[in-house]
């Protein structure tokens, strides 16, 4: 099976085909060993940095952004986003503070991107 995609690691945009023989990956297009690894998991097990808001109270603002501590498996988004939309978080947050430690057993944390002061 062939596929054919652009790697995303650096600005260059490097056209990567991607091919599979019984047991190997032969990888051509790339400039570097780091678009080989992209394709590689791009066709096997995608991944990406997951960002959204949860509900905070305590402070003027009623959203808190937060980021994924490293790249979720795309199959993982809608679940831990649904376990995200059911949650309350309190005021005050400090930026890297996690929100949900090891979500869904994957190791991958789910820290706030901003802090967010206390309001009265
Ligand atoms: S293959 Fe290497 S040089 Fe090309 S876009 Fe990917 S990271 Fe950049």
């Amino acid at each position: 099976m062939k596929h054919e995609l652009t790697c995303i690691v650096c600005p260059r945009g490097c056209l990567i085909q991607l091919v599979k023989d019984e047991e190997h990956y032969i990888c051509t297009g790339n400039q570097c060993k780091r678009g080989e690894v992209y394709a590689i998991q791009e066709v096997t097990e995608p991944r990406r940095m997951f960002t959204t808001t949860v509900q905070i109270v305590g402070s003027k603002l009623s959203r808190c952004p937060v980021v994924s501590s490293s790249a979720i498996r795309k199959e993982d988004i809608f679940k831990i986003r649904d376990i995200l939309d059911g949650l309350v978080i309190h005021a005050p947050i400090q930026v890297n503070d996690i929100i949900v430690e090891n979500i869904l057993g994957t190791g991958i944390h789910i820290i706030a991107s901003r802090s967010i002061k206390k309001d009265a």
